[in-house]
């Protein structure tokens, strides 16, 4: 601690600012790096907490005058609203602000539960804009040892590919979204727009990952290529400093399809694999959802990136009101089809709509017809399907997903096994597994830590 900090304010201690993250798909948590970033350019000397990986240390906790927890999720805010409690008895009168897409959405919520301050979109910015007004009110005090680093790369999921592992960065070039899918909690935030974020920044945050000893970079935006050129630059620039780094990124069908030529470009720079959300192929639940594709579309995706030699992971939301069950065997059939069962998680196969306040899907005449109810404490509307049997079907897929990965089962004989259960339940009118199948499903790259939002 030198002597120009300790005249500076209480909040520029080491540890006054304590910033925890809750969740974040396995990976080192953006909602970390970036906030810590900032705050240390600008003096402040944060500690960080990621419970992902990380125990809450109560030391911490008591020395803090300001706390971020961050909340880009779901799961991250079942978690965060949990830990609130443990906050405050442990340091009562600490400063709370929960940041992050799902704290602005369940604002009323969390404001009246403890929560002094939410914010998202441009979260180190308004951060740090923050922790500077209060910094104005909190003068001068003593200060204690700091122990802000992050965890190591290590700790966290890794790439894994047949065999070969990689350790994994992680970085955003961009943040927001310039579509509107209506089932996404990042429109109501968004409202449509995306801002990119300087190459130098991104470039800077690989380069240290690189040094940590980061074989492979996920980029997570939203959608990397709502600002195509921008994320080609900065693949181009990484490429050139870092030829043995591989990646993978997020987009949509439409995107695959728009930009189909520069696939083979992503390939020659190190992408292994895409997730795309397809959610689904019906119809009907595709207009609901607004996703501007088709099966179709979706086949032809799965093409282009596949002939590439990058692999394609979809990802799904097969339970909706909308969902029937034959739907729900269509996606079945389709990822056996297009010897996908390794492209996929098996989690994927239980995952159920969910519809924050504020969600886009709440203007849609279908939603309007089925008068949904708000749970705030759950941060969701509660729905049950017209057809109680998808109901079954999805608390009986989510357990038995559950125990197969607590046990270690292959994802095939998961997949199969769910296949069976729903055949069973859509009884005689569907035709029969073909195990024979089975053998042409060859396995695919993956992060290590299955995805739940
Ligand atoms: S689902 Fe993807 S493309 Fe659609 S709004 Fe969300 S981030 Fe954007």
């Amino acid at each position: 601690m030198d002597k120009e900090t300790q005249t500076l304010s209480v909040m520029h201690g080491p540890g006054a600012i304590l910033l925890i993250s809750c969740y974040e798909l396995g990976h080192r948590p953006i909602g970390l790096t970036r906030p810590l970033a900032a705050l240390e350019a600008a003096g402040f000397s944060p500690d960080t907490i990621d419970i992902a990986v990380e125990t809450l240390d109560a030391e911490k906790v008591k020395r803090a005058q300001f706390i971020g927890i961050s909340v880009p999720m779901h799961t991250a805010l079942r978690l965060g609203v949990h830990l609130l409690q443990r906050i405050r008895e442990l340091n009562p009168d600490v400063t709370i602000c929960m940041y992050g897409l799902y704290a602005e959405l369940n604002a009323a919520y969390l404001l009246s539960h403890g929560v002094d301050f939410c914010i998202s979109g441009d979260v180190p910015t308004q951060l740090l804009a923050l922790v500077e007004s209060l910094t104005q009110e909190k003068r001068i005090h003593q200060v204690t040892n700091n122990n802000g680093s992050l965890p190591a790369l290590d700790k966290y999921a890794c790439f894994e590919d047949n065999g070969e592992m990689r350790t994994v960065g992680y970085t955003e070039t961009t943040h927001g979204c310039k579509h509107l899918c209506t089932h996404c909690p990042i429109p109501p935030v968004y409202n449509g727009k995306f801002f990119p974020v300087q190459r130098e920044t991104v470039l800077d945050e690989i380069q240290k990952q690189v040094a940590e000893g980061a074989t492979h970079i996920t980029f997570g935006d939203p959608d990397f290529l709502n600002g195509p050129m921008h994320g080609l630059r900065i693949l181009r620039a990484m490429h050139a400093t870092f030829p043995q780094l591989t990646f993978d990124f997020t987009t949509k069908i439409e995107h695959i399809l728009k930009h189909s030529k520069h696939f083979p470009e992503f390939a020659e720079l190190g992408c292994r694999f895409i997730i795309s959300a397809v959610e689904s192929l019906s119809g009907t639940v595709l207009t609901i959802l607004e996703k501007h594709h088709t099966r179709a579309d979706v086949e032809t995706a799965i093409d282009t990136v596949h002939q590439a030699g990058i692999a394609l992971r979809p990802t799904w939301v097969p339970f909706t009101p909308w969902t029937t069950l034959e739907d729900y065997l269509e996606i079945l059939e389709f990822v056996d089809t297009h010897r996908l069962v390794y492209h996929v998680d098996p989690v994927q196969y239980a995952v159920r709509l969910l519809i924050p306040p504020s969600s886009y899907l709440l203007n849609r005449p279908e939603t309007k017809a089925l008068n949904l109810t708000l749970d705030q404490s759950a941060f969701s509307y509660i729905w049950e399907h017209p057809d109680p049997i998808m109901d079954k079907l999805q608390k009986t897929v989510n357990t038995l997903v559950e125990n197969d990965a607590r046990t270690d089962v292959d994802a095939l004989d998961t997949f199969y096994r769910i296949w069976e259960l729903a055949v069973d339940m859509h009884g005689s009118r569907h035709t029969p597994l073909d195990r024979n199948r089975k053998q042409t499903h060859l396995p695919a790259p993956r992060i290590t830590e299955a995805w739940f939002c």
